[in-house]
């Protein structure tokens, strides 16, 4: 049960790779938190809930990448790759950093401040090794 899981990264992540994008809700002063915190920055009260988002929201702020991590330079990304990453502001609220999918990373100017974006879960890597990473693109 997504209730009974404690409020941490790993819970989050796990359930990511359920499909489901989730925060932690105080239920003291309804304040969300993305990544879940087990205690609000807001009140500082430890009561807290899971919380389902919609998954949609718009570009509040972008990257493009050319020299990546090691892991995204296996993934083929690089100078003449570059990706792109950004700020996601939710529709409820919270921002959060992810990767931004289906646009053209060559051409930053195309993307828009303020562009609709939805969620999306990018399945990496095999067995134990297998994870989601969140990720958005354009509606
Ligand atoms: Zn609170």
């Amino acid at each position: 049960m997504v209730s009974q899981k404690e409020f941490t990264d790993a819970a989050f992540n796990q359930l990511l790779g359920e499909g489901k994008l989730m925060a932690s809700r105080c239920k003291k002063c309804g304040a969300l938190h993305l990544p879940p915190k087990p205690i609000c920055v807001n009140c500082q009260e430890g009561d807290m809930e899971w919380t389902i988002l919609k998954g949609k929201g718009k570009l509040a702020a972008f990257t493009t990448i050319a020299v990546g991590l090691p892991r995204m330079i296996q993934e083929g990304y690089g100078r003449d790759n570059p990706y792109c990453s950004g700020i996601v502001e939710l529709e409820e609220g919270p921002r959060i950093s992810a990767r931004i999918l289906d646009v053209d990373a060559r051409n930053p100017q195309k993307l828009k401040v303020g562009m609709p974006l939805v969620v999306d879960f990018l399945e990496r890597g095999e067995g134990e090794n297998k994870r989601t990473l969140l990720a958005f693109k354009p509606v």
